[in-house]
């Protein structure tokens, strides 16, 4: 059969342009032959968004012919062509130039109208397409697909998309206020009377690491954090702390964006290292900074790992160490912090006097000595976890972890093979955190209010 697509496009003054642009022959014998082949539908959508986006070019050129002072329409200098990147193929919009009218007292003799509409000659829509896909999956993946699906040129490369997310990323960061000591700006008289806050954050801030394209080092440290609010959608953050000279602004925007208010607790959960506690010192009046618990319960795994593997050499020692786990891992839970650092003690002195052929012997002196620092460095942080749980409040358990892997892990870990500078990895990770918690697009449309859904309905009115 013959199928005939044709577009009908009325202008602003009335005037209406047909044009074909397609003509398919489709058998229908099998199921391949049935619907639009992707090819087909490549073609037919890049013709058509050659003829919507000439029309509108004209219609805005058409707008600007005439003097906006005296009414007289203007003189054309020359017509030349814009080629403009789109979702549906890079199209060619015919760009008048114009000369100034003489009525009006300019440096410039002439101008052209689009370079006004189009300053950027990529589509916002395509910048967020690939933004989004390439802060999932690889630059060349995003790439393949892309093409795959879209009558998008076959130069797009891996490169240019990797351009393009700098290029969204850096325009993310230029936004973002300048950095401060402290975030509070109220008195604590001020807080009394501020209207009754939602219910309480969660901020979750861990590290983890990045493979390093520079050669003095292996690998680099970032950070990455959930904040989670009782009422609202979580949102993610992250940074590299060596190169981010704006930490604490960052999770400021984060908790603001949540609707924060300075009245309103956060919980702000960490490993207790000084890095992520200093970004989240002078921020919320009202916060509790607490040791996950995740982290206290990963060492303590890690200790009844190797006491296992002691049990094959010296039973009644081994059986003794992993009692003496238990009952720490019981105080701790319990906030129980003094009887907690008595056992740590004991554990410690009881490891140095065994003597026994294990291999690891050493490793799990190490780990207990460690452990014992650890919960003296870090006793002030460590609540009444039982307590905490029985009034259904979080106590963590691998939520933090679990942040690190999915906004690290998977776009950065070791199985895509890639190496990292410093700043790529950070621009990555604003792109990829507002991917990952859904805000990117909200994003795109604060910038380009024309891609909001509604306001292209108003345009279609
Ligand atoms: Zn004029």
């Amino acid at each position: 059969m013959d199928i005939e697509i044709k577009v009908m496009i009325t202008a602003p003054d009335g005037t209406v342009h047909t044009e074909d642009i397609a003509r398919l022959t489709k058998a229908a014998e099998t199921i391949g032959d049935i619907g639009l082949s992707i090819a087909e539908s490549k073609e037919l959508l890049l013709k058509l968004q050659q003829e919507i986006v000439s029309a509108q070019g004209a219609a805005f050129c058409t707008k600007r012919a005439h003097c906006p002072n005296c009414g007289r329409k203007l003189r054309c200098k020359a017509r030349g062509q814009i080629r403009y990147r789109t979702v549906f193929g890079d199209v060619s919009v015919p760009s008048p130039r114009f000369y100034k009218c003489q009525c009006q007292d300019s440096p410039s003799k002439t101008f052209s109208p689009l370079t006004e509409l189009l300053p950027d000659h990529v589509a916002p829509e395509l910048l967020w397409l690939e933004t989004k896909w390439a802060s999932l999956a690889s630059y060349g993946i995003t790439a393949d697909i892309l093409k795959d699906i879209l009558p998008i040129d076959a130069r797009l490369s891996p490169d240019t998309i990797r351009r393009h997310l700098g290029r969204v990323a850096s325009r993310m960061e230029a936004e973002l206020a300048d950095e401060q000591w402290s975030f509070i700006e109220t008195s604590a008289y001020q807080r009394q009377h501020l209207p009754n806050p939602e219910g309480p954050i969660t901020v979750g801030i861990d590290g983890g690491y990045v493979r390093s394209r520079d050669e003095s080092q292996s690998h680099f440290e970032v950070t990455v954090g959930k904040s989670l609010p009782t009422d609202r959608p979580s949102r993610y953050l992250g940074l590299v702390q060596s190169h981010d000279a704006k930490p604490k602004r960052r999770l400021h925007e984060v908790l603001k964006d949540q609707g924060w208010q300075e009245n309103q607790p956060v919980t702000f959960m960490t490993d207790g290292g000084d890095t992520v506690i200093n970004m989240a010192l002078y921020m919320a009046p009202a916060s509790e900074h607490i040791l996950d618990w995740f982290h206290i319960t990963m060492r303590l795994t890690v200790m009844q790992q190797y006491v296992k593997g002691l049990a094959q050499h010296n039973e009644e020692e081994a059986e003794k160490l992993a009692r003496l786990l238990r009952q720490i891992k019981g105080f701790l839970w319990n906030g129980n912090i003094h009887d907690g650092q008595m056992i740590i003690e004991d554990l410690v002195m009881d490891l140095d006097e065994i003597e026994t052929s294990y291999a690891s012997i050493k490793a799990l002196r190490k780990a207990a000595s460690e452990f014992e620092t650890y919960i003296t460095n870090n006793r002030a942080m460590i609540p009444n976890y039982a307590e905490r749980r029985r009034y259904g409040e979080r106590v963590s358990t691998g939520f933090v972890e679990s942040t690190v892997n999915t906004v690290v892990g998977k776009r950065f870990g070791k199985r895509q093979q890639m190496r990292w500078s410093k700043q790529g990895a950070h621009l990555m990770l604003q792109t990829r955190t507002r991917t990952l918690d859904g805000t990117l697009r909200a994003k795109f449309e604060q910038w380009y209010p024309g891609m909001k859904s509604g306001e292209n309905d108003k345009l279609a009115a």
